[in-house]
């Protein structure tokens, strides 16, 4: 099956189920009222276009290769999580650098599940670059793992854009975009604080 499909069942699935736990839990998904509304929708179609069409190329460059090899699922999709995030958040802190040009968009986006994957495709590139880091690094996994992986993060970033904040790391940082908290999932943050 070609990545763009899996990738693109993972994101739907990942949407889903945040939907009805957001039900569940009753937050608003999306805002009752936004003018920039279409707008929206359009950069999101866009992203989610980013992100099912890079898996296929990043394979076909070689740049993806997935291991057959038995892995044991808890390490190895900890391994992509964190590795993930650890470059994500070097790449995020640039991006507060360049911030006009590269993700202004996705902070004057009010901080709702629904527009987690809102932003410009620059922004959207930059993710979605970050999301294949661990395969830079030489690491192998199975497309079982990749598939956990990216479901998990796709998973977290919709609820890191929710009000009850079960990561809030990231929620603190739309309140304060400017002093940190680049990470995605907010573990990095996490383990860090431990450490102090
Ligand atoms: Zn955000
Ligand atoms: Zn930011």
């Amino acid at each position: 099956m070609s990545l763009f499909f899996k990738t693109f069942q993972l994101f739907i699935i990942a949407t889903i189920t945040n939907f009805f736990i957001c039900k569940i839990l009753k937050i608003p998904f999306f805002p009752s009222i936004d003018k920039d509304f279409t707008q929206k929708r359009i950069n999101l179609i866009i992203n989610i276009l980013i992100m099912c069409i890079l898996p296929d190329i990043f394979r076909y460059m070689n740049i993806i290769r997935f291991s057959t090899l038995p892995e044991h699922l808890p390490t190895k999709i900890s391994l992509y999580i964190l590795s993930f995030d650890a470059i994500y958040a070097l790449v995020h802190f640039s991006q507060h650098k360049w911030f006009e040009w590269t993700h202004k968009e996705h902070h004057d986006s009010t901080l709702y599940p629904g527009y987690a994957f809102v932003y410009s495709p620059i922004d959207s590139l930059c993710l979605q670059i970050c999301m294949y880091s661990p395969f830079y690094f030489g690491l192998h996994f199975t497309q079982y793992t990749w598939y956990l992986a990216m479901f998990l993060i796709i998973f977290s970033g919709f609820m890191g854009h929710s009000h009850r904040g079960w990561v809030d790391t990231h929620l603190k940082h739309h309140q304060r975009p400017h002093e940190g908290r680049y990470s995605f999932t907010g573990i990095p943050e996490h383990i860090l604080s431990m450490l102090k």
